[in-house]
């Protein structure tokens, strides 16, 4: 087995035994990138010098003993471009934000410097992460590592395609809609969205603020548990991180479903426009987690047919809020070809930002302005309510919810770029998580007939990820679908 194909948990045990050096796996790590971003597109910024840097602080504290070595030290970690690293640039994948360089670290970033992580790079993502292809990337495409004629899912597609391509060993994404499940879902890889406040947002650009969360992307669900051991945890400087203990995650890896229930969604296996290859994956994942000792239930979420349309106003609304800081003046790029302030805000949003981005801050103001308000956005909000009320409702008469992360497998790259509605309309299964707060996973699940990757959403209750995890654990071990690769 090569260096970079080795899974976090592997890789650290042979940190720990000497067996490998953080500059071997590093190297491992950067060489592979070289080898294949080319065609792939998944990292906007590669820093070798200071992820070799880092390597060798990481190989010293090993070496010492001092610190004690922790769960991340010496792991080369993939970043989503949109969390602040200190000194290195952060695009958000927007031309207006093209030569940022923050001047401090974000939550997560400290907390895996602390433990002497290695970042080896920043991942391309959609502008904002506003996207389900990595498409709307204002720089270039992210390739399928498993079809290049594919897209790999978005908004963390460069994250999901670089750890399903073996160019880092983990990474991080962030969900406000779906955006680590349904790439992780395209690449055959496992993502996990942690409930709203699990995760500090300190440093992450915002989106959609009452729905953005930072999670991992990984080669299984071991590495996922890992990586939330380094990541969760309250931090007073997010007003919305909970005041809680963060549990060992690794705790919740157990073989054994027995006394669980799981609950299919009625609704969700009517769902006009599921691929049949999706609904047979999930059918039979479902029957493999009873064969565990689970037993399924149906449930309902009745709000179902309002959940796109509630979450295209709520996260466009907030969106044209937060983005109303790029104006020339305070970040990035600026346009100064016009006579007057308003000439140059007005040049510098029309260039700086890509269609997509500017469609969502026309939503959104238009959603939020006077007289329109209640009809859009105060009526989004009542909706949001309902649908969080159908999870709690459902989520008392069962542990965790089974369902399909995306209604198809990956689609192929240009097919829905010119037609917003049907990209949103694909959203139909991750928006739901964000809106109710809760966490939600992706494993993988099965293949398609044309050999793409499927995966199994788990939803469940509020803070209550380490059950997720005990589900896509029994079944992980149970089948082998994470252990295929794509063939580079
Ligand atoms: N696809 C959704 C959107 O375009 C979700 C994106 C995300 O989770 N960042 O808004």
């Amino acid at each position: 087995m090569k260096l970079h194909q080795l899974t976090l948990y592997e890789a650290h045990e042979r940190l720990k035994k000497k067996d490998i050096s953080s500059l071997e796996l590093t190297e491992a790590v950067l060489d592979r990138i070289d080898a294949l971003d080319g065609e792939i597109g998944a990292f906007i910024t590669v820093d070798r010098a200071s992820a070799l840097a880092a390597a060798r602080a990481a190989d010293d504290r090993i070496a010492s003993g001092s610190p004690a070595m922790a769960g991340l030290t010496g792991i080369p970690i993939a970043v989503k471009d949109l969390i602040c690293t200190k000194g290195v640039r952060t695009t958000c994948a927007s031309k207006i934000l093209e030569n940022f360089v923050p001047p401090y670290d974000a939550a997560v970033i400290e907390k895996m410097k602390a433990q002497d992580a290695v970042i080896v790079g920043k991942t391309n993502m959609d502008e904002f992460a506003m996207g389900s292809s990595t498409e709307y990337s204002a720089f270039k495409p992210v390739r399928n590592p498993w079809d290049l004629s594919r897209i790999p899912g978005g908004s963390s597609g460069g994250s999901a395609a670089a750890v399903a391509a073996d160019m880092c060993i983990a990474a991080l994404g962030s969900d406000t809609g779906g955006s680590i499940r349904q790439p992780a879902s395209h690449c055959g890889v496992v993502g996990l969205k942690p409930t709203y406040g699990r995760v500090s947002r300190y440093g992450l650009v915002a989106f959609a603020s009452s729905l953005d969360q930072i999670g991992p992307i990984a080669k299984d669900v071991r590495d996922c548990a890992l990586l939330m051991n380094a990541i969760a945890g309250h931090d007073p400087r997010d007003s919305t991180s909970a005041p809680r203990e963060t549990p060992d995650y690794t705790a919740a890896l157990k073989d054994d479903l027995s006394g669980l229930r799981v609950g299919i969604p009625r609704e969700y296996t009517e769902q006009e426009g599921l691929h049949s290859d999706v609904s047979k994956a999930v059918a039979a994942a479902v029957a493999t987690i009873e064969a565990l000792g689970a037993e399924a239930v149906t449930v309902s979420l009745p709000h179902t047919r309002y959940v796109v349309a509630a979450y295209y106003v709520i996260a466009p609304s907030e969106a044209s809020s937060n983005l109303a800081r790029y104006d020339g003046v305070r970040y990035g790029f600026r346009n100064a070809s016009g006579t007057d302030l308003l000439a140059m805000y007005r040049n510098t949003r029309s260039e700086g930002f890509g269609p997509e981005v500017q469609r969502r801050i026309i939503i959104g103001a238009y959603c939020l302005s006077a007289g329109y308000y209640e009809a859009y956005y105060g009526k989004a909000s009542q909706v949001r309510t309902r649908i969080r009320e159908d999870f709690e409702t459902a989520l008392e008469a069962c542990d965790v919810i089974l369902s399909p992360v995306a209604p198809t497998p990956a689609f192929p790259i240009g097919e829905k770029v010119d037609d917003p509605l049907t990209m949103y309309l694909s959203d139909i299964f991750t928006l739901s998580a964000n809106l109710a707060g809760i966490p939600g996973m992706s494993v993988p699940c099965g293949f398609s007939q044309e050999g793409l990757p499927i995966g199994l959403q788990i939803m469940g209750r509020h803070f209550d990820e380490k059950t997720l995890l005990r589900v896509a654990y029994g079944f992980q071990n149970a089948t082998d679908f994470h252990t295929s690769k794509p063939k580079r």
